[in-house]
């Protein structure tokens, strides 16, 4: 089946309307049309080949929602016409250790739902800046936030996912003084959640104009962390401090914020390295410096079941697919509050 969709040639050049392929669905697979795609950093660095290995034409995009269009003879659990989610995970080997306790995201096989091999054409998959996609069941969510709240929902698929996953992990909780730093797709997302999860949440932001807005997603506190004085404020305090920020800094400036035992999880992934921490701060009060990438499809729908019952989306701007290149530079200079969503409906032209 030939679809719509918005891509890139090479990673020197803009993103442009292209057509591709889909499978006809196999007896697991749920096609899904797409009703709106989350932009998400990762996205970006993908396509602008910032990353290593991107494979071209490359269609991004793994924040998906949309309704089933149709299932295949062995699928019992989706029915068309559900309302359905698409994260960062289309695929992995379904039988190693990892697969098996539901870490999907961790299986060496796992396929992501972009730039990554398959039989399919052309050989790499092609994510959700399109009109819809063809997923084998295990990889397909359930969304149960009322309809009209739909592309709000989809920045949960990845940028919900990776801020909830280490949230859990680390046991963020009450009693628990949290740091989010970075207040973008990921941070407003991470503030959100563990102000939910009954955190004392403490937000780092480079911006001053954020001050405001990172209270009302859900922060107690909020630090502009160029000013010295304000991160002092803070020092071996914290429990736990989320990374997200997408460009490389000095994590030492926030390692020593972390108490005896505290622990920084970085989910950043720039594309070049940050400096390399001083080791006595770790060394000096038991710190973990750690990292965290996505999570599992258990872990998801729970995570979005979790959104479901607490009443979080994302605070969005809705874009036309004519708009991703300009929302794209917008990303970079942090002027986006808080995720572009892809009206697909747009791909139409
Ligand atoms: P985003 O919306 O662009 O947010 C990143 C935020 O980082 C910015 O809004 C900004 O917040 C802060 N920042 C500070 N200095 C920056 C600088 N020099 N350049 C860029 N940002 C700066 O990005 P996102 O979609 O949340 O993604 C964040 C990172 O996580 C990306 O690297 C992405 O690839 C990665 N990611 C990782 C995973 C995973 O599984 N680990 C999953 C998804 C995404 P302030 O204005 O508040 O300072
Ligand atoms: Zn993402």
């Amino acid at each position: 089946m030939r679809v719509q969709a918005y891509g890139a040639r090479a990673g020197d050049k803009p993103l442009e309307p292209l057509q591709i392929t889909r499978r006809t669905p196999g007896a697991h697979d749920v096609q899904i049309d797409i009703a709106f795609c989350g932009i998400c950093h990762s996205d970006l660095h993908q396509v602008r080949a910032e990353w290593a290995g991107t494979q071209f034409p490359c269609v991004p995009g793994h924040e998906i929602v949309g309704w089933v269009a149709a299932v295949g003879a062995h699928v019992s659990v989706f029915k068309t016409g559900d309302l359905v989610g698409v994260g960062c995970i289309v695929d992995s080997c379904k039988h190693c250790d990892d697969c098996d306790s539901g870490l999907e995201n961790y299986c060496d096989g796992m396929i992501g739902t972009y730039n990554f091999p398959t039989p399919d054409e052309p050989g790499w998959t092609l994510g959700g800046y399109s009109q819809n996609i063809v997923v084998h069941e295990r990889y397909v969510l359930r969304i149960r936030h009322a309809e009209d709240q739909l592309a709000a929902v989809a920045p949960l698929l990845c940028a919900g996912i990776t801020t909830y996953s280490p949230l859990r992990h680390w046991n963020v909780g009450p009693g628990k003084k949290v740091g989010v730093v970075g207040i973008g797709g990921l941070g407003h997302m991470g503030i959100k959640l563990a102000h939910a999860m009954g955190a004392h949440v403490v937000a780092f932001t480079t911006s001053e104009s954020k001050r405001e807005d990172a209270r009302q997603l859900g922060a107690d506190e909020v630090v502009v962390s160029r000013n010295a004085e304000e991160m002092a404020g803070h020092t071996k305090s914290f429990d736990f401090i989320l990374n997200t920020v997408a460009a490389p800094h000095d994590l030492d400036a926030l390692l020593v914020l972390l108490k005896r035992d505290g622990t920084m999880a970085l989910v950043g992934a720039p594309a070049t390295a940050h400096p390399s921490p001083n080791v006595f701060n770790l060394i000096m009060k038991r710190r973990t410096l750690a990292g965290s990438m996505i999570g599992g499809i258990p872990e998801t729908q729970e995570m979005l079941d979790f959104c479901a019952e607490h009443g979080i989306v994302a605070d969005i701007e809705l874009v036309r697919a004519e708009q991703i290149n300009a929302s794209y530079e917008r990303m970079l200079k942090g002027d986006v509050k808080y995720r572009f969503v892809i009206d697909n409906a747009s791909l139409a032209g």
